[in-house]
């Protein structure tokens, strides 16, 4: 491990999701080709998964990316369009020793961004993201002769291979028998490769949405957020489905609409997932960050669960999953992250398993969900400059010592009426973030009023 000052004068390169950048602006064919050496040393003359996203310029960055892993004499075995659940198991499955997805998942379509994969299907730790920012700082890359060089391969079976390994965690005769109509919405992306497919190979009526695969994302904006979601739960609605999912780009996020057409933010479906879960696996630990809702909190002590709380990032759920040996993970944003499938969010996976838990309890989605504790929410954000981020927090934490406040990402505090507010800097913005949750929409107003107020005195 490098000393602090070491570390400090490296150039960050990844985000919370890999690298991400502007096209030919940040994110140029020449970059991708030299940070795809340094990715190849990483890697050290070896097997790499290489698949992208239906991004416009994703031809022109895996170009670039075959030529750097080549260079370095790393095999590539590219494996097309895909969605990105489906390149870290194939990861894994194939016995690679790494994968690289092109994709900037939700992002707007001028983006791009690549995502580095270990051998287990997960993305790379911080540390090995380090390492490599370390080695493409120094300059210092490492190229094979012409006797070595790296040989490119083709791999198209990896979506039909992936659907099979989705349904060995389901009941698909007791879903085949309800014969569900599912709508489903890709914003364009991959996921109408694969998803569209499995639900029909589960007895399904699919009706699909933005299935056309398209960089531009010319239909809605490819975050799953409620707003780009309104033709979503109109076509629910109007063709009597029993429900509807929208996935982000890369297809590992998903959220639902229930039967009656209402989007269901993904902490209430996780919930959901993690109750069956839980029923099935008492006593079981599951992971989620810091941001999830106190349902997720509520669902693990009604039924035995041992929770663990995260700092906000899907590649710490992962990794965090995998330290304590979890097998269920999930986020607010729409991660589910089943364990014996997969450690990671997973957009299929996730929609299988609520079809499971339907067609097991015989019951709608929106009855399933009405039975989960319910929560108002509040949010808001105040401007902050980054100088006084961490000085604000300090005294914040300071002047709420008294109501023993949880640290581990921002401040969360829990009161005795199950209220809880989350207080966190942005880590991009110069703003400061709040969430409040109550049982009255009043209580989760006057918790926001009250911490922002507070946040506004110590900001100079
Ligand atoms: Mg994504």
């Amino acid at each position: 491990m490098k000393n602090k000052t070491e570390t400090k004068n490296i150039r960050q390169l990844f985000g919370t999701n890999g690298i991400r950048g502007l096209v030919n602006k940040d994110l140029t064919p020449e970059f991708a080709t030299t940070i795809a050496t340094f990715i190849g040393n990483f890697f050290k003359k070896r097997k790499i998964l290489l698949g992208y996203d239906g991004r416009t310029s994703n031809t022109m960055i895996a170009s670039a990316i075959t030529a750097g892993l080549l260079s370095t004499g790393c095999d590539v075995y590219d494996v097309g369009l895909v969605s990105t659940p489906c390149i870290q198991l194939a990861v894994k499955q194939h016995k690679m020793d790494g994968g690289i997805m092109i994709t900037a998942s939700h992002n707007p379509p001028e983006y791009n961004g690549i995502k580095v994969i270990a051998k287990d299907g997960v993305e790379i730790p911080r540390s090995d993201e380090l390492k490599i920012e370390k080695k493409f700082n120094q300059g210092t890359l490492k190229r094979a002769d012409w006797t070595g060089i790296g040989q490119r391969f083709q791999l198209r079976n990896t979506p039909h291979e992936y659907k099979e390994a989705v349904k060995n965690h389901i009941n698909i005769t007791t879903i085949k028998e309800k014969h569900y109509h599912i709508v489903t919405d890709s914003a364009n992306g991959v996921s109408s490769l694969i998803v569209p497919q499995l639900l029909r190979e589960l007895g399904c009526k699919v009706t699909t949405l933005n299935a056309d695969i398209d960089g531009a994302f010319p239909s809605r904006p490819p975050e799953p957020r409620p707003e780009n979601l309104q033709d979503l739960a109109t076509t629910v609605q109007a063709t009597g489905a029993d429900f509807g999912v929208a996935f982000d780009g890369d297809a590992d996020r998903s959220i639902f609409i229930d039967e009656k057409g209402r989007i269901q933010w993904g902490d209430r479906t996780f919930a959901l997932v993690e109750k069956d879960f839980l029923q099935e696996n008492p006593g079981e630990k599951v992971v989620t960050p810091v941001s999830s809702s106190q349902v997720v909190k509520d669902i693990a002590e009604k039924h035995d669960g041992k929770l663990i709380w995260t700092k906000v990032g899907s590649t710490i759920v992962s990794h965090t999953m995998k330290k304590l040996k979890a097998k269920l993970g999930g986020e607010e944003n729409g991660g589910v992250f089943y364990g014996p499938h997969q450690p990671v969010r997973d957009g299929a996976m996730t929609t299988a398993l609520l079809l499971n838990i339907m067609a097991k309890s015989n019951k709608t989605l929106s009855e399933l969900l009405d039975s989960l504790p319910l929560y108002q929410l509040e949010k808001d954000k105040t401007r902050c400059p980054h100088n006084q981020k961490m000085r604000v927090l300090k005294e914040l934490t300071d002047d709420v010592k008294h109501l023993k406040p949880q640290t581990i990402d921002g401040l969360k505090l829990y009161f005795p009426d199950q209220s809880a507010i989350l207080i966190r800097p942005s880590g991009t913005e110069p703003i400061y973030r709040l969430y409040a949750e109550a049982k009255s929409k009043k209580r989760a107003v006057d918790l926001v009023r009250e911490y922002k107020s507070k946040l506004q005195n110590l900001i100079r």
